[in-house]
């Protein structure tokens, strides 16, 4: 039982990885640099795909990285980083003569255009309106593969992944921790979000069930706004959240493109997830919030 993981490596490969290695999985990472359980891309593309009875792709710069400027390069690496690691795999799960039962492939749910109205689901049609959309659609056109290849395919557009040592909380962690924390403004734009052990327990369960096939909303069913989030976060971490980020702050270090990240959000609903009667382990922002904080006491 071997799950090739296209970065694993990362903050969600790793959660994962730990999760099909208690399950009984072997995993085998690609990655940009070898190492004793990875595989360069390279050698994907003139090996071919190791046997395995899953694939998972993962791989993508760090968007949000305050280091990096957004520029035409940065963005350039985004981009590719995502679409032509995804399209690797598909072209790999394609040529293989023993192909993997089934092929999961992560996407975003910038997929959705930033709204505080608009509602969406699965079923809502998608279309190019800005960077992310327009990205998050290439990605997940890189992922299809031809329906003769007889792979089961499934695409899950992760909202805000949260956990102690990645994403959005380990940026958010210290100034929390010194009291200076606080809500993006306006505070009321949605935040879709998901605990870190629930978008890798999706993915095993999308490993898993054969009934589950196409576009799932990698999300909590709580739909939570940046404001609830804050208090939530500040609570667990028994700190006051009192100083709002401005809007133009954020622009201003990360370039309004991907600062709508943060600046504005969906109202995202994990529909198919609740249909497929997934269990979520931390499906309200106390619980996931709780967890956050608490793993640091651990260390
Ligand atoms: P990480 O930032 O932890 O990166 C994942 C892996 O991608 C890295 O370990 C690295 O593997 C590989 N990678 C990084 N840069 C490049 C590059 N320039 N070219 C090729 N590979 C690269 O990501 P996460 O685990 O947080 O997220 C995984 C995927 O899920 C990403 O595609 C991300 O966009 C998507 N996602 C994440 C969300 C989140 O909140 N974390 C939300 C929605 C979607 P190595 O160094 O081994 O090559």
């Amino acid at each position: 039982n071997t799950v090739v993981i296209g970065g694993g490596t990362g903050f969600i490969g790793r959660a994962l990885g730990t999760l099909l290695h208690k399950k009984g999985y072997q995993v085998i990472n690609i990655s940009r640099m070898p190492g004793p359980m990875n595989i360069v891309w390279d050698e994907l593309e003139y090996r071919g795909l190791p046997p395995s009875t899953a694939v998972v792709s993962l791989a993508g710069q760090n968007i949000l990285d305050p280091k990096r400027r957004w520029t035409p390069g940065f963005k350039q690496n985004v981009w590719n980083s995502r679409v032509n690691t995804t399209s690797s795999l598909a072209k790999a799960i394609a040529k293989a003569p023993e192909k993997p039962k089934v092929f999961v492939s992560i996407s975003g749910v910038g997929i959705y255009p930033p709204s505080s109205t608009a509602e969406y689901t699965e079923d809502t049609p998608t279309q190019p309106t800005d960077f992310l959309s327009e990205l998050a659609i290439a990605w997940e056109g890189a992922a299809k593969l031809p329906p003769e290849a007889g792979v089961r395919q499934v695409i899950l557009r992760s909202g805000v992944v949260l956990g102690r040592f990645g994403g959005m909380v380990q940026q958010l962690y210290l100034p929390f921790f010194f009291g200076v924390g606080g809500p993006i403004s306006p505070g009321t734009q949605y935040l879709p979000w998901i605990y870190i052990d629930d978008i890798a327990k999706m993915i095993q369960f999308s490993i898993e069930n054969e009934k589950v096939s196409g576009v799932l909303n990698g999300v909590a069913p709580q739909v939570i706004t940046n404001k609830d989030f804050t208090s939530a976060f500040a609570k667990a971490m028994w700190r006051p959240a009192l100083i709002p980020v401005p809007k133009f702050a954020l622009d201003l270090a990360f370039g309004s493109e991907r600062a709508k990240i943060m600046t504005e959000g969906q109202k995202v609903i994990p529909k198919r997830a609740l249909e497929y009667g997934f269990k979520y382990d931390y499906p309200d922002i106390d619980s996931a919030c709780r967890k956050c904080a608490r793993l640091f006491d651990d260390f």
